[in-house]
């Protein structure tokens, strides 16, 4: 392994889901739906491959069909309007759009700042590109970015901002106010920004703001999410970037090197699943936020201190209160003394104080899971 990815053996979730696997935990660790989504999206895949479409390399870029649906989510949502053409992107998930476009924009030496607790792919990603990553940690209870702090971090070297909202783990959605504060900087300092914005349609109260949307921001945004999480299918890996001409030009072209194209059966039904009446995204959240009040009170009840996601599937708890210091040390013994797998915040940090008695748990799963969940950590040893 070199230099640049030293440490980074095996990512928490592949450990924290063998370890659920190996114990017969229930996995409320790594963020995937127990119930797959809805019947004619599924349908609509498999009748794609009984069709013959897309069983052979669809176009680089993404289907057409995909590429005008993303566009349309795109002003539907948010009145953003992009050219289907060129400034629309199909990647493999989100996380090859993140890692295309940071090989894409990043020099060697570059700095990238980003928000920790970060995903963990953004580390290694700007790793790979040979790029330093400046952590703003976003720090509890509240998870608010200090844009203060932000400004001062800001060097000659800064290239990129890289934001995620809604925020894994911490469920932090930026308010138009900290993203205006965010585009002026953005702005003043000529930087450009990647948006993962994958929890787009998991916001609790209120609404997802893109920061595309903002005066200037368009043409120095990438903005990233995909159809894992809206649509429940997060083995599909269907993911796409929006931006203007030249940045779409510039992630192709590192995206044409690392899959040349993303599975073309998947590409149509994803077109259609973007195209599902507005009922379809107004039940998922309603489903998911009696699911995180479900949980929140569960946790709450064992103990935990609960800090309220306003977004996201995930909760982020302290379990300072459970007279726990040490949330690794937590997660690794939790499945031996109830049979409950949990994800440690610490390792999404480099400033790992910040972090170290946070405990995420995901709450995208059936209510009987997250009813034994509850009960086993009630009576956990
Ligand atoms: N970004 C964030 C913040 C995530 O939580 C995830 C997890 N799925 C991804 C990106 C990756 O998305 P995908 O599965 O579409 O690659
Ligand atoms: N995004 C999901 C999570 O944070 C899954 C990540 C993964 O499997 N790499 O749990």
């Amino acid at each position: 392994l070199n230099r640049r990815l030293t440490g980074m053996g095996t990512t928490i979730f592949v450990e924290m889901s063998a370890l659920a696997v190996a114990t017969g935990s229930v996995n409320l660790g790594q963020g995937f739906p127990d119930t797959d989504g809805p019947a004619s999206i599924a349908q609509a895949a498999a009748d794609a491959v009984l069709a013959g479409k897309g069983n052979q390399y669809p176009p680089g870029p993404g289907v057409p069909e995909l590429r005008s649906a993303i566009a349309e989510h795109q002003q539907r949502f948010y009145g953003l309007t992009y050219d289907p053409d060129t400034e629309v992107l199909v990647t493999a998930g989100a996380t090859e759009a993140l890692a295309a476009a940071l090989l894409a924009l990043l020099e060697p030496g570059d700095e990238v700042i980003a928000f920790e607790p970060f995903y963990d792919s953004y580390a290694a990603c700007i790793a790979m590109a040979g790029a330093t990553r400046v952590p703003l940690t976003l720090r509890a209870p509240g998870f608010r970015p200090d844009l203060d702090e932000l400004r001062a971090l800001i060097t000659p070297r800064t290239r990129l901002l890289l934001l995620n909202t809604p925020h894994n783990p911490t469920g932090t959605v930026l308010t138009p106010e900290e993203l205006a504060a965010i585009a002026e900087l953005a702005v003043e300092h000529d930087l450009l920004v990647i948006t993962d914005e994958v929890y787009e349609h998991l916001v609790f109260s209120g609404t997802h703001h893109p920061l595309a949307a903002l005066p200037g921001m368009r043409e120095r945004t990438v903005s990233i999410s995909s159809a894992g999480k809206t649509f429940s299918f997060t083995g599909w890996k269907v993911g796409w970037v929006t931006s203007s001409p030249e940045l779409v030009a510039a992630v192709r072209t590192a995206k044409q090197y690392l899959t040349f194209v993303s599975a073309g059966p998947f590409q149509y039904a994803v077109a259609e699943a973007l195209r599902l009446p507005d009922s379809y995204f107004e039940d998922f959240r309603a489903d998911l936020t009696r699911k995180r009040d479900l949980l929140s009170a569960g946790l709450t009840a064992a103990g935990f201190r609960v800090f309220e996601p306003q977004g996201t599937y995930f909760i982020t708890t302290d379990i300072t209160p459970l007279g726990e210091k040490d949330g690794l040390e937590f997660c690794r013994s939790l499945p031996e003394r109830c049979g409950v797998v949990a994800i440690p915040n610490v390792v999404f940090y480099d400033n790992t104080e910040a972090g170290r008695s946070h405990v995420r748990f995901t709450f995208c799963k059936r209510d009987a899971v997250l009813e034994e969940a509850i009960e086993r950590l009630a009576r956990r040893q």
